[in-house]
């Protein structure tokens, strides 16, 4: 209890308190498991520009979220400001989390914002965060230290001061001999580069300008020192970028690991329902992809159920043969959700006269049906409505009574093959769909449809594809590809999307097989059809 009462002090239920936090440089492998933690718990989430947006995709609905990198005309929000928001959210008594891109106090101003913090008597935490500095010359292979190249690395901003003048000390960085790394020093490459030899460094000395580092749009430029500014300029790079310089860099060639990841450089959009993340967003990412988590549904359990109910109680004794029917693995956790509420044993629902027949649309259904001790009779070798039904419709025997238990708005293709054989068919709604969105996550999203930057959606129904529209209906959808789970989604995906201007012309595909695993083989041949061609 003691303990109890410890973590409970600590955590503050009753106080507010913040977390200086670093979200790493974007990739969202490289979020710290701490920061990953205050994400969940926070109450109030405060953020930078350079927050990526992947990692803002795993923030939940709820969160109070606080955008400081950009207001009115692109400015960010003034660094007083920031300090007051984070005052005023901490005295109401919230967890805060102010979330910044790399580490919170390499040039991300946490220092200020502890003293304030302090100042007033506020409790904060700091949790580091892996820094660009050293993340993304990595991504780029190049290390930022090298027994055989240099002894040290140097983190340096080349952001000037208010009067354009620098505050860099040219010849003092020459006599170091070690790796320099440039934040924010984009605007000042010229001059940068023009200092370290007018001070003596040799124009041959390997350099490096890496944008979007660690992200789907990372781009890099290795040069000398002498034709760095010239070639970064012709590459047409980003921002946020940063500049490195040392002999390190001449390893970039020799040790390109991130390039070589099959989906590196795409940016996939994975849509699905809040309550069942799956496992595709994880197989993109091993694969080297970035991917944006993007719930666009939201289940609504019918509770309590009045006609589960009565339909449950007597269940097994209607007909000599009974089929309970699941569509969904959400349909599959509601049910034994809800036969737990209504404190119906399973004894009760399977122990009846009848001869007891449980059908799944698919693979994912038919796992989740087995994790709770039931193994399905029959999954169609196609996952999708209409073959249930058809498959269902061979086996069963005449006079069966069958039970569906899925969505409201369940697919009606089920039914017609069930009533030709004049099957009894009680359809019952476990849950609606409703849609959802994360207003930060969809402002970016939509900034990137508009920019091309978005190579792939996934659905994984025709709900979800409602849900993505109902965000995303202005769009355009140039240079995006949709891969659907099924025809059936596909269909969706084709009346939706496909109505309006050429600009919404976009290519739908649709996975071989009605499974995450058919997605991820349809997004890979996808990319490597395109890579033969060009
Ligand atoms: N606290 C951050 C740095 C903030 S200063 C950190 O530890 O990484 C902002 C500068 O960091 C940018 O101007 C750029 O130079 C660099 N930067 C941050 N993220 C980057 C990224 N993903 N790719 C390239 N440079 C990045």
């Amino acid at each position: 209890m003691v303990i109890d009462k410890k973590i409970r002090e600590t955590d503050m239920e009753q106080q507010g308190k913040v977390w200086l936090a670093g979200a790493g440089p974007g990739d969202v492998g490289l979020l710290t498991i701490k920061t990953r933690k205050i994400m969940e718990e926070a109450d109030t989430i405060v953020y930078d520009a350079l927050v990526s947006t992947e990692i803002l995709s795993l923030i939940p609905d709820e969160k109070e979220m606080i955008d400081v990198g950009k207001r009115q005309g692109n400015h960010p929000v003034p660094q007083k400001e920031i300090n007051q928001i984070l005052l005023e959210k901490a005295m109401e008594g919230k967890k805060v989390l102010r979330l910044k891109g790399g580490d919170p106090f390499v040039f991300g101003r946490g220092g200020e914002e502890a003293e304030v913090l302090a100042e007033h008597g506020i409790l904060f935490e700091v949790v580091p965060g892996v820094t660009s500095a050293a993340a993304v010359p990595a991504y780029a292979g190049i290390p930022v230290t090298h027994r055989d190249y240099t002894s040290s690395f140097h983190v340096i901003t080349g952001h000037p001061r208010k009067d354009g003048s620098s505050r860099i000390d040219y010849p003092a960085l020459v006599s170091l001999k070690g790796t320099l790394v440039f934040l924010m020093g984009i605007t000042s490459l010229g001059k940068i580069c023009r200092g370290l030899m007018d001070a003596g460094m040799d124009p041959d000395t390997m350099a490096a300008v890496i944008a979007k580092g660690t992200t789907a749009g990372q781009k890099n430029v290795v040069s000398t020192l002498e034709h760095l500014e010239d070639e970064v300029l012709l590459s047409g790079i980003g921002t946020p970028a940063l500049v490195v310089v040392g002999s390190v860099c001449s390893l970039a060639g020799r040790f390109v690991w991130r390039a070589a990841l099959p989906l590196n450089g795409k940016q996939i959009v994975v849509t699905r329902p809040r309550e069942n993340p799956g496992h595709l967003a994880g197989w993109l990412r091993t694969l080297g992809a970035q991917v944006i988590e993007m719930p666009t549904i939201r289940t609504k359990v019918i509770s309590p159920n009045e006609r589960l109910c009565e339909v449950m109680k007597k269940f097994g004794t209607c007909a000599d043969q009974e089929w309970l029917v699941f569509t969904s693995v959400i349909g599959v956790r509601v049910f034994f959700q809800e036969l737990k509420h209504l404190k119906i044993d399973l004894r009760q629902l399977l122990g009846g006269p009848a001869d007891i027949k449980i059908a799944a649309i698919g693979a994912a259904t038919e796992r989740e049906l087995a994790g709770t001790g039931i193994f399905a009779d029959v999954v169609p070798e196609i996952f999708n409505a209409e073959s249930l039904g058809t498959c269902i419709a061979e086996k069963a025997a005449p006079g069966s009574h069958i039970v569906i238990v899925r969505a409201e708005q369940g697919s009606p293709e089920l039914l017609p093959p069930l009533a030709r054989k004049r099957l009894a068919v009680e359809d019952i709604p476990l849950y609606t769909t409703v849609y959802t969105g994360n207003d930060a996550v969809t402002g970016r999203v939509k900034h990137l449809l508009e920019n091309g930057e978005i190579d792939i959606v996934t659905f994984t129904s025709a709900s979800t594809v409602r849900g993505f529209m109902a965000s995303f209906e202005e769009s355009g959808f140039e240079n995006m590809c949709a891969v659907c789970i099924g025809e059936q989604t596909k269909r969706e995906a084709e009346r939706c999307m496909k109505t309006s201007d050429e600009r919404n012309a976009l290519q739908i595909l649709t996975a071989e097989e009605a499974s995450e695993e058919g997605i991820l083989q349809t997004i890979c041949d996808h990319f490597l059809q395109n890579t033969k061609r060009e």
